[in-house]
């Protein structure tokens, strides 16, 4: 195996890594090396976009089946959950560090949904996962975008919580049960605190929460009526 090959644009020879890899050519890459076809994108940006567009505009339905499908897949709800989060940090000025595999792990590895119990899944007769921001992103209330702030929920869940606190939402629903509650301190504790989870810290955690649940802000937070729940 060569490890070098020679450009047919600038004629100049190269290592094989600054070569796009493409599987349609015999040797896995392109004849023309990074540096070219990056210029020659410079040179036909408008031309190229145009033709993109018609692309999309003839295969629209290829194009919206495919994305369909993806959707189906637990990968393509992550991302699109996880695009969207990102979205909503740019439309509030909010830096992020949650990646999509944080969401893509949090969909795959919840079994039941931590708020009422319903089985969560992708399969049929399952409810699909959620993004759940335990503080929500839509307000400046200290709601960030990052692997300790989020669960996978049933949407009905995630709809009907909306903006409220999460200990204001376990007191007004009735399938958030003590158990439910008591497994989500302990999920968060673990979460945020290194090292052994102790009876004291959970309980610590779960009077804070109380605290700040209790705080006018979140009294005046009622649920979800409306607008699409983060
Ligand atoms: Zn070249
Ligand atoms: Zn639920």
């Amino acid at each position: 195996m060569t490890n070098v090959k020679t450009c047919n644009r600038c004629n100049r020879t190269k290592l094989i890594e600054e070569f796009n890899k493409n599987p349609k050519m015999r040797d896995g890459r392109l004849n023309q090396c990074r540096e070219c076809v990056r210029e020659y994108r410079r040179q036909n940006a408008d031309k190229l976009r145009e033709q993109s567009r018609r692309y999309k505009e003839a295969n629209r339905e290829v194009i919206l089946e495919r994305d369909r499908q993806w959707r189906r897949t637990i990968e393509g709800r992550a991302r699109k959950a996880f695009d969207k989060s990102n979205w909503k940090c740019r439309q509030y000025g909010k830096s992020t560090s949650l990646t999509y595999e944080d969401v893509l792990t949090e969909f795959k590895e919840t079994k039941t949904c931590p708020y009422c119990n319903t089985a969560l899944g992708m399969e049929p007769g399952k409810q699909k996962p959620t993004l759940e921001h335990i503080y929500s992103l839509n307000k400046d209330l200290g709601g960030v975008n990052n692997v300790v702030n989020i669960l996978a929920v049933c949407e009905a869940c995630n709809h009907k919580k909306g903006d409220m606190h999460v200990y204001n939402y376990y007191q007004s629903s009735d399938k958030f049960t003590d158990e439910l509650w008591e497994r989500f301190i302990d999920k968060s504790v673990r979460r945020l605190v290194s090292g052994e989870v102790t009876e004291r810290r959970v309980r610590q955690f779960e009077a804070g929460m109380k605290i700040e649940a209790d705080k006018p802000w979140h009294q005046s937070v009622k649920g979800n009526k409306g607008s699409e729940a983060s």
